[in-house]
């Protein structure tokens, strides 16, 4: 099949065509960096105005670029959660009313399944089950995918995501917005093990990750005024890599084996986080997944691939009538991927 795809659920306004095959035919990324980074993140008002202004010349330009039209899609594919409501609520309308005027089905995606089967956009060879880090903006997770729409979750934050730590710590030390990509910049010129820092929630028998002790250990440190900032990121970021493998030992144990680890979601762009997880994966003998760096942070072709892949496993045949979801979907703010585990904690949905 042919799916186009639609991401607005934060700062990132996507559109992509993606085959069945894994072919990216097209694709579009607009950043709205620049709108946000005088408030030093992500202001959801402004947010959803810049998706409005943005998204339909976009499906435009990337259909035409591509010279693919409605009639040649075979679904229509966005985000519908979670994320900030107003965006996604753009997205969503947008590709309702594309449904609606081509007759095609619209695929209603979980933003968060979208990162979790990315590696397989970008890995054709990876099979399930696979053992899933999910690292992004708004969540930490190690989830057990058993196939598409089988999300087992083993372990949440309860209190910050990793890619908000990324942040706040770079904010703290006056880096700017967005903070992940600068403060393993400055990682580089840093000693890892200059800052004694917390590792929370490490050795602790259930596999949960918290961020919140940590990033206020970074500001103490900032504080004292005794060590550089340099060393201070890399510091952070060691003892973030420290509390992954921590964490990911001890789902092994409790959920093993695992023939693939993989990681998915905007931190999965560290390179030291990609490091340190490619040496666990090979210690445990399993295969090793991570999507290339524009396939990490949020974009729309692994929103296409989502409803490639939910085609696939709801029999779509080319021709015969599919339903897809209805037209009246709402728009979800909070969405987990794995309903049982909702009630586990209070956060990290
Ligand atoms: P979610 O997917 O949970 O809804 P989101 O869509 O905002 O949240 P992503 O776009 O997947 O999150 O990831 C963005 C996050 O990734 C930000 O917190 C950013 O700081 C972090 N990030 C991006 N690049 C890097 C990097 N090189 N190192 C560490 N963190 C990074
Ligand atoms: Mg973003
Ligand atoms: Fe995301």
């Amino acid at each position: 099949p042919l799916v186009l795809g639609i991401e607005s659920s934060c700062d990132e306004t996507a559109v992509a065509l993606v085959r069945g095959d894994g072919t990216i035919v097209a694709q579009a990324i607009a950043s709205q960096e620049a709108e946000h980074a005088p408030y030093g993140g992500v202001v959801p008002e402004i947010a959803a105005r810049a998706h409005a202004e943005r998204l339909a010349p976009m499906i435009a330009r990337v259909m035409g670029e591509a010279g693919i039209g409605l009639e040649d899609v075979d679904a229509i594919a966005a985000t519908a959660g979670p994320g900030l409501i107003g965006g996604v609520m753009v997205g969503l309308v947008s590709a309702k009313a594309l449904a609606m005027a081509s007759d095609k089905p619209l695929l209603a995606v979980n933003h968060l399944e979208g990162h979790a089967l990315s590696p397989r956009l970008a890995d054709a060879g990876l099979a399930f089950p696979y053992l899933l880090l999910l690292v992004s903006g708004g969540h930490c997770q190690i989830l057990a995918v058993e196939g598409v729409g089988q999300y087992r979750r083993l372990a949440t934050t309860i209190d910050d995501a990793l890619g908000e730590a990324f942040d706040k710590t770079a904010k703290i030390l006056g880096l700017g917005y967005p903070g992940g990509p600068a403060v393993e910049r400055l990682a580089l010129q840093g000693d890892p093990k200059a800052v004694p820092l917390p590792r929370p929630l490490k050795g602790s028998p259930e596999p949960h990750f918290s961020f919140a002790g940590l990033k206020s250990a970074v500001l103490r440190a900032v504080e004292g005024g005794a060590h550089s900032p340099a060393d201070i990121a890399a510091s952070f970021q060691q003892a973030a890599v420290d509390c992954l493998i921590d964490r990911l030992d001890q789902a092994l144990e409790r959920a093993g084996p695992f023939p693939a680890l993989v990681v998915a979601g905007g931190v999965a762009a560290n390179q030291t986080i990609r490091a340190a997880l490619e040496a666990f994966a090979a210690k445990h003998a399993m295969r090793f997944t991570a999507p290339p760096l524009a396939l990490c942070t949020d974009n729309a072709a692994m929103i296409a691939w989502a409803g490639c892949e939910r085609l696939a496993a709801e029999g779509w045949q080319p021709g015969a009538a599919f339903a897809g979801d209805p037209l009246d979907f709402l728009a979800r703010p909070r969405w987990p991927l794995d309903p049982a585990a909702e009630t586990v904690r209070g956060a990290g949905v």
